[in-house]
């Protein structure tokens, strides 16, 4: 049988050597959450297909186009996740969240799957970190949301991420700037894309968003939004702004920032890297005021943001940031003969008990070799036993920074606690 070794496109794999870098960005994901007072939340990688039509929206690129949907053995539709607020919004629901303490705040690291064109930093399984807040209109927590994505990125060294935010209002104000819009960008119908001809019909706020050239400069004199908001809307728009200020976070208002859905409401934002190429935002979010009774619930203000975890990882990258490298081995036990390679086990497991990394010989190589292997993975100390140590009960402990080599007793109790007390002199010195 020929040998299976390709990956389908689009997707990649953490390899053991690389998984720090990944574990990295999820504590610092996990910590900031906790100081927002963000518990995780999981939802199943499969939700029914209608979830997605209603909750992404089926005017939208993801259902259009993206999903992967199948039917199960039992006839049911079923989809992949392309993004975590839908799922998150059905399980607040099914789990009558709204009864707990509002606001509800939620965060999840998730794989999502898009059926789209790979490329640099497009992928067809890619991860997300997102954040959503259920029970709250109030402009404080749209700033609180946005500056805790700010934080993250600042906490991972992050430098010249721009944060790009705008309001589109709500159902009512919007009403009138679809009106403008559409009928501005009629006078182009028979010049744009397919796509955006679609749109013109369906969604007419999605134009903006066209990343066809032609039909990007037209955006440009299109009417914004901003002109048309409600008194509500502004007024709430400025209030973020003010929070945002309070907050030290710098923004620009990007005014064709869009979401084309009406269950999205007020704040939209992005946070976009400039050392990434064309996929340059790595964090996307706002309100969607109108998504859980869209999904069947009672009214409930929400909103959330994604962030992505790869393009995140392509900036850090990009941008020479060194993501320190897990702690090393604490020690490794060599050993000669039957009865010393006992001991080994033995010993390195105790340690394990304690809360140490330790290592010894499970391959079946020769004293030597097990030495190479101890430098290879740049264990901190090292020690051989052979016949006369397990005779004497003691043995010789080595530093491998500097040479040093002091005694050591193999009894349990005494050995742990001289070694604990050697790593931690070791460490000091450092
Ligand atoms: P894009 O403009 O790149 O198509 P999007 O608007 O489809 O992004 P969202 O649905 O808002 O993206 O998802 C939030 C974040 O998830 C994006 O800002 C990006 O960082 C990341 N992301 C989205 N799609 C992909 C993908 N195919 N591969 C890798 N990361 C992705
Ligand atoms: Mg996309």
């Amino acid at each position: 049988m020929a040998l299976i070794t390709k990956k389908p496109r689009g997707t990649e794999d953490v390899l053991p050597r690389d998984s720090y870098r990944w574990q990295f960005l999820e504590n610092i994901f996990r910590e900031e959450a906790r100081a927002f007072g963000y518990k995780e939340m999981r939802t199943p990688v499969f939700e029914h297909t209608n979830l997605f039509e209603r909750g992404v929206g089926d005017t939208t690129d993801i259902v259009q186009k993206e999903m992967y949907t199948f039917l199960t053995k039992g006839g049911d539709s079923i989809t992949l996740r392309p993004e975590g607020t839908a799922g998150a919004c059905r399980a607040f629901l099914e789990h009558g969240l709204h009864n707990d303490p509002l606001p509800i705040k939620a965060y999840y690291l998730t794989s999502c799957y898009r059926y789209e064109k790979p490329q640099a930093g497009r992928l067809r399984e890619f991860h997300q970190f997102g954040m959503e807040c259920y029970g709250t209109q109030a402009p404080a927590a749209d700033a609180e949301l946005i500056t805790a994505a700010a934080n993250i990125f600042e906490r991972l060294g992050l430098r010249g991420i721009s944060l790009e935010i705008n309001s589109i209002g709500c159902p009512k104000c919007r009403a009138e700037y679809h009106k403008a819009l559409t009928e501005y960008y009629s006078q182009y119908r028979e010049t744009l894309c397919e796509d955006c001809k679609s749109r013109l019909e369906r969604n007419p706020m999605r134009l903006l968003d066209c990343k066809v050239p032609h039909d990007h400069e037209i955006a440009k004199g299109a009417p914004m939004m901003p002109d048309y908001l409600c008194d509500e809307c502004r007024e709430h728009f400025e209030g973020v702004k003010e929070y945002l200020d309070a907050n030290d976070v710098a923004y620009t208002v990007n005014p064709t920032i869009v979401r084309g859905l009406d269950y999205y409401t007020k704040t939209v934002f992005e946070f976009l890297s400039g050392d990434i190429g064309a996929q340059s935002a790595v964090c996307a979010g706002g309100r969607y005021d109108g998504l859980i009774e869209e999904l069947g619930g009672n009214p409930m203000p929400a909103l959330g943001f994604a962030a992505g975890i790869e393009r995140l990882l392509l900036t850090l990258d990009a941008q020479g940031i060194e993501i320190p490298a897990p702690a090393p081995c604490d020690i490794y036990i060599g050993s000669m003969g039957e009865d010393a390679h006992k001991k080994a086990s033995q010993l390195c497991n105790i340690l394990r008990k304690a809360g140490m990394y330790a290592e010894f010989d499970v391959v079946g190589r020769g004293l030597k070799a097990q030495m190479k292997y101890a430098n290879k993975i740049g264990a901190k100390f090292s020690m051989v036993l052979g016949d006369d140590e397990i005779a004497n009960g003691v043995a010789k402990l080595k530093n491998m920074d500097n040479g040093e080599q002091s005694e050591i007793p193999l009894e349990d109790e005494a050995f742990v606690k001289e070694f604990t007390a050697a790593k931690l002199a070791a460490e000091f010195a450092e």
